[in-house]
């Protein structure tokens, strides 16, 4: 509508901005001026926790504030737009909404819609974590081709879940996001014990 690229900014209420998008597509840089930003390990392989110390709070200070975000680092070196701060390739969503697969190990939200952008028809989705081996998927198709649709969630979720999981598929007339909390696309409802990646 604008005919102009579209730029992304990363950042909360409590923290004010803490990355924006140097070019359409490209990496974010850190908002360094005016906030610590670390990253810290995290259960998921190859994502760490965002922690942030926002410079510019005196009333209520924040101090290494976790945003229960998980990112994956920008490359090292200086940024070819010439910007000094440093970079995070993306920002991955919330750590309590990692799925535990299992053998154990943490999966990031991010994968799970990556493998589902492949599939074609589906208006809108929801993928809940049911038990440590059984997987819902929620969905509200663009049209009627319930049986393609099944068959390809299942084959890339499959891809991602690996075998030894259940993944059942049902469709939904409507997927509004319940009233007053947000919607999310991944959501684990494993106890909290039951989660790795819950610290
Ligand atoms: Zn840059």
């Amino acid at each position: 509508m604008f005919r102009a690229p579209v730029f992304d900014v990363y950042g909360m209420t409590e923290t004010g901005p803490l990355a924006w998008q140097c070019a359409p597509g490209g990496p974010y840089h850190l908002a360094e001026d005016t906030t610590i930003v670390e990253l810290v390990p995290s259960p998921v392989p190859g994502r760490a926790r965002l922690v942030v110390t926002p410079l510019w709070r005196r009333v209520m200070p924040l101090v290494r504030y976790d945003t229960g975000d998980l990112a994956v680092a920008g490359d090292r070196g200086r940024c070819a737009c010439g910007s000094p701060f440093a970079t995070i390739a993306r920002v991955e969503g919330r750590v309590v909404d990692c799925l535990r697969l299992p053998d154990g190990e943490s999966l990031s939200p991010y994968a799970i819609t990556l493998a589902l952008e492949e599939v074609k028809g589906i208006a809108r989705y929801r993928v809940i974590q049911e038990s440590p081996t059984a997987f819902l998927v929620e969905i509200e198709p663009e049209r009627r081709a319930e049986d393609a649709i099944t068959e390809a969630v299942r084959r890339v979720l499959g891809g991602v879940l690996g075998s030894g999981v259940t993944i059942r598929v049902a469709f939904r007339d409507s997927l509004e996001p319940p009233a007053g909390r947000k919607f999310k696309v991944v959501e684990n409802r494993l106890r909290e014990a039951e989660r790795l990646c819950v610290s």
